[in-house]
């Protein structure tokens, strides 16, 4: 008698001994593989071990069997470019408490057609790459992509804690053409920034929805809330987190500004080539923009020429940068001599879009003055970084095809989420 040995069969058992090593699963046998050339694929059989009771998905305790259904498909971590799926038929029970309901199955979720490992490791890699990036680096759909995000945030969200929460920030974000609205709140203390919720519009309604969240007594135990002068955000801290100090977000004060005096630019540019004089402010912008200390030697000797006219736009620039001593101050006293006399004067320029701002500024004086109160712990920066951000994850994932995606997107790279635990790391 001659053995033959078998290649195929050897192949097989050496797969199933490195399967129950990484993915292993009381209850279930891997019973054996197939490897289907054409389709460049491998197929991996799955049964209940003798004797083991299925595990109710409504209760998750073990109940009699009832039936079972046709097998199903469960598409696992491709290998060596080969599509890996387990088949397995999922067993009906007849649970005591809820009725007639399919098993829970450890390496599975709901519908989800795609196993837990292999949901988990294309969420990894869609944290790093854009979701298209990740489906076309494993020969997968944008679609199943956004299936496995879905799985992973939803788990961390249920999962993740929210206590003692000290410090946070709202800012809106403009997600689509037209004016669409988010409200991102983020916790911003030293060691812990991350988002924390995501909210459609920036109404009073979609900031409540945040102490919604948290209840009332964590938002009682709010500090510092950083947040930019829109009113809506304004009145519900007032409503659901009086006690918190309320600092207004310093870049917002500086951008407001930046764009009052690009305005003024603008309209006086636009008179004087009107009436056909030298196009000094010409090619301007940017010298007016950007803080001297950022400026190219060039754009320094084009602003030295042009602080020499008597313009209103010179006027403007020259308000604009004074106003930036207001964020030398310590003492919230003096900060706010400081904002009065600024205003003071801005009042008296006759320049209408700065004496906005100047009115602007002093119905938030305290808000302002906040910021130095709260020693400049928390300056805006810490926001604005996790808001630039989210506009990169929203560019990185172009084919957001609607608001949920986009938020779990969002939650996805900003949240911090916890992760569903494995037994093996799939690197
Ligand atoms: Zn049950």
């Amino acid at each position: 008698m001659v053995e033959v040995f078998d290649a195929e069969t050897f192949f097989a058992m050496e797969l199933i001994t490195i399967l129950n090593h990484c993915h292993h699963f009381r209850g279930f046998v891997y019973q054996s593989t197939r490897f289907d050339r054409d389709e460049n694929l491998m197929e991996i059989v799955i049964r209940p071990r003798q004797g083991s009771a299925a595990i109710c998905s409504g209760c998750h305790h073990p109940a009699p069997g009832y039936d079972h259904l046709p097998e199903r498909r469960f598409e696992f971590i491709p290998l060596w470019g080969i599509l890996v799926f387990f088949l397995y038929c999922m067993r009906r029970v007849n649970c005591p408490t809820c009725g007639i309901l399919v098993e829970d199955v450890p390496w599975g979720q709901g519908k989800h057609q795609l196993t837990k490992a292999y949901m988990l490791f294309l969420a990894r890699w869609a944290r790093k790459l854009s979701w298209k990036e990740t489906a076309e680096s494993f020969h997968t759909s944008w679609d199943k992509v956004c299936d496995a995000v879905e799985y992973v945030v939803t788990w961390g969200l249920e999962h993740r804690v929210l206590d003692s929460i000290r410090a946070i920030g709202v800012d809106e974000i403009q997600y689509a053409k037209g004016h669409k609205y988010l409200t991102l709140v983020y916790q911003i203390e030293a060691g812990v920034t991350r988002l924390l919720w995501v909210g459609k519009e920036r109404t009073i309604e979609s900031f409540e929805g945040f102490f919604t969240l948290i209840g009332t007594r964590l938002a009682s135990q709010i500090e510092f809330v950083c947040s930019d002068m829109w009113e809506p955000y304004l009145h519900v801290i007032r409503e659901k987190c009086s006690q918190a100090l309320n600092i207004l977000d310093r870049f917002h004060i500086v951008a407001k500004m930046n764009k009052a005096l690009d305005e003024v630019r603008a309209a006086e540019y636009r008179r004087m080539a009107q009436a056909g004089y030298e196009p000094v402010l010409k090619k301007s912008r940017w010298c007016l923009l950007k803080r001297p200390e950022n400026l190219t030697s060039k754009q320094k000797v084009r602003l030295r020429d042009l602080l020499r006219f008597n313009l209103k736009t010179v006027r403007a620039y020259l308000l604009k940068e004074e106003f930036q001593q207001l964020w030398d101050y310590d003492s919230p006293a003096w900060a706010g001599k400081f904002l009065d006399q600024w205003c003071s004067q801005t009042m008296r320029s006759r320049i209408e879009p700065l004496k906005k701002i100047a009115r602007t500024l002093r119905q938030h004086r305290e808000l302002i003055l906040n910021y130095f109160r709260a020693q400049k712990l928390f300056s805006s920066g810490v926001v604005e970084g996790l808001n630039n951000k989210a506009k990169v994850t929203m560019r990185k994932s172009y084919g957001f095809r609607t608001y949920r995606v986009l938020e779990l997107a969002l939650y996805h790279s900003l949240a911090k989420l916890p992760e569903p635990e494995q037994t093996h790391e799939f690197f």
